[in-house]
């Protein structure tokens, strides 16, 4: 309980503090993490986890037909899905001018359909497409009817190229992360939710806050790496911290 509380006055006290979510955050929602060794999602993906890195890159198309063969029929009922407790905190902490923005490793939106109004996406959403040729987006309504036509991959109604999911295959500098990490930067704490802290980019992100006197809030089933540099670590079930944290606030502050 000391704990909680100290989350809720970091939180309250803080001048700009920022949401960094992991997949922790959805599987209450039914998402799996992918992380999570006995999840399906990871022993069917697992094989194309280690495709050397030309294949995302030079190979890129082939990929994605991988992508939309394998990948996608398992990933699509994301799209459904709805937002847990998690989110919807987040959404209040925005309302109430606690939480500045959320930062956030999923792909499936959940935090903007909670209403989250400033949310970064680093690893791209599953909501949409676009023509890998001109640029063109296209709705995920698109996507599906074509894969359901068995047009594999979907084809540009514009100049025919090919049409790839917004999400992130491998890690690029997208400019949802360069904003995500210069509100790090300026940060005064960053709150980790349901993130292992584990990929190099996220431990930027981590990094960026710390190193300017940013303070950190680990929430997470298992350890990270900044456990031990972090003002409070509170390792358990994620949605019944969150309640407590949620009910303190309402309460105390
Ligand atoms: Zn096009």
């Amino acid at each position: 309980m000391e704990k909680i509380r100290r989350v809720a006055e970091l939180l309250y006290f803080s001048k700009k503090a920022v949401a960094l979510t992991g997949a922790g955050v959805s599987t209450e929602s039914g998402i799996p993490d992918f992380r999570s060794p006995k999840s399906l999602l990871w022993e069917r993906i697992h094989a194309y986890q280690f495709m050397p890195m030309e294949a995302y890159t030079d190979g890129k198309f082939d990929y994605i037909e991988i992508f939309y063969r394998y990948w996608f029929p398992l990933l699509f009922p994301m799209i459904s899905c709805e937002p847990n407790i998690n989110h919807h905190f987040l959404h209040d902490m925005e309302v109430r001018g606690l939480i500045e923005g959320v930062i956030t490793q999923n792909t499936d939106g959940l935090h903007g359909k909670a209403g989250s109004s400033k949310v970064f996406e680093v690893h791209g959403n599953l909501e949409g497409g676009h023509c890998f040729g001109c640029g063109k987006q296209y709705k995920i309504d698109f996507i599906l009817d074509e894969i359901e036509s068995l047009r594999i991959p979907p084809r540009c109604k514009k100049c025919e190229g090919v049409v790839g999911p917004n999400i992130v295959f491998a890690f690029e500098r997208t400019e949802d992360y360069e904003r995500g990490l210069k509100l790090a930067e300026s940060s005064d704490l960053l709150l980790t939710m349901g993130s292992s802290l584990l990929v190099e980019h996220v431990k930027e992100i981590v990094m960026g806050c710390l190193e300017r006197g940013g303070k950190l809030i680990v929430i997470n089933a298992q350890p990270t790496p900044f456990d031990d540099v972090a003002e409070v670590v509170i390792a358990e079930k994620l949605s019944s911290v969150i309640r407590t944290i949620w009910d303190t606030i309402e309460r105390y502050f």
